[in-house]
């Protein structure tokens, strides 16, 4: 097999076991004689396998009873829009805290939909720290508060949940949900995108606080609301049955694994062992941002000379070591440490890059 350890930003490396299950079940699934793919998403058999994937996450997640979850579509680009539609009426406005591009894209991406405030923004210092707390000018009237918590391009997360009284806090956790345990009754809403913790793009999981679902929004067509889709258990259309299914085989591997709090020791080992590398490697490689507020999940690091780049990118997927290309905002390289990449990865990647400024330094 020519599986290489994969640092992908997203659609991002999905556990093995998951594939290998996945592999082992597509001609015939649950002896149904046809692919999860094949067969109604109202048959007995796809009803009670979402039932348990919700199950399941609520168990991963702590999930409370006054929350709803959701299997949606659109990808978290989509819902940037379908969000302030959905919970803020007309003439409402919404503080966003902007921390990085994913961020200042929710905020704009709302715009047409509510007065967006933009409480908090560290675009001035190139995003690489977060606005303290306290100089957040929030807006006790606003409909909501949002964040990302991790920002998957310029590497900065929020390592606790920031304090903005009763207005709902709306997160944006597409890169790093299910990295660690998470308060869920600290957030009114929280959504991702699957394509990096959870299974393939095409999949937004949603988790809101039932109370806003009772909004009534704006004038809007049934499929754009949520309070719809909750109603419908997310089948008030033909939902994304694969990635429903994958999902399912993710948090099961979870559970087989330990749970949260397994895989938030496992991504702070990880995230430690690269970070160390590139602070202790007396400047050859650099990551410019604030240290207590380094992502886990995604790593954007620079070489000491930008010449080094295209031989970096080409010696270490000769070495096994898949996908560390920068994003083309920052350039230099970018390693993502979500839950699918074990330990073993980081040791090769570290090694790699130990080995590769010895002969270039
Ligand atoms: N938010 C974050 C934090 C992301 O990383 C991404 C995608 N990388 C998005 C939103 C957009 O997701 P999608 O492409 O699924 O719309």
């Amino acid at each position: 097999m020519s599986r290489l350890w994969n640092f992908s930003a997203g659609p991002a490396a999905l556990p093995l076991p998951v594939l290998e299950r996945a592999q082992r079940e597509l001609l015939d699934w649950n002896g149904s004689g046809a692919s999860v793919m094949e067969q109604s998403h109202r048959g007995k058999r796809f009803i009670a396998m979402a039932e348990q994937v919700e199950a399941d996450l609520r168990e991963l997640m702590g999930i409370p009873a006054d929350y709803a979850v959701l299997f949606e579509q659109g990808g978290a680009t989509q819902h940037f829009a379908q969000i302030p539609m959905n919970l803020a009426a007309e003439g409402d406005s919404a503080d966003y805290i902007v921390t990085g591009h994913w961020s200042e894209k929710a905020a704009n991406e709302a715009a047409p939909y509510v007065r967006v405030n933009v409480a908090a923004s560290s675009k001035a210092y190139d995003y690489l720290r977060m606005p303290a707390r306290d100089s957040w000018q929030l807006d006790p009237t606003a409909a909501y508060v949002h964040i990302a918590t991790n920002e998957t391009i310029h590497g900065v997360e929020f390592h606790d949940v920031p304090d903005v009284g009763d207005v709902p806090l709306v997160a944006d956790m597409s890169s790093d949900i299910l990295s660690g345990p998470v308060e869920v009754s600290r957030y009114g809403l929280i959504y991702a995108g699957a394509q990096k913790n959870i299974g393939p793009s095409g999949l937004v999981l949603m988790i809101v606080r039932r109370d806003l679902l009772a909004r009534p929004g704006r004038k809007m067509a049934k499929i754009f609301r949520y309070a719809e889709h909750a109603t419908h258990d997310s089948m008030l259309n033909t939902p994304n049955t694969w990635g429903w299914y994958l999902a399912g085989l993710t948090f099961q591997w979870l559970k087989d694994n330990g749970g949260l709090g397994a895989m938030a020791e496992r991504n702070r080992q990880k995230a430690e062992l690269l970070y160390a590398t590139i602070d202790g490697s007396g400047g050859f490689y650099r990551n410019p941002i604030d240290v207590p507020v380094r992502s886990r999940m995604n790593v954007p690091f620079t070489l000491h000379d930008s010449a080094l780049d295209a031989a970096f990118l080409q010696e270490s997927e000769a070495a096994g070591l898949l996908a560390l290309k920068g994003h083309k905002a920052l350039g230099g390289m970018r390693a993502s440490l979500y839950n699918a990449v074990p330990v073993e990865a980081v040791q090769a990647l570290v090694a790699f890059m130990h080995d590769f400024s010895r002969r270039h330094g």
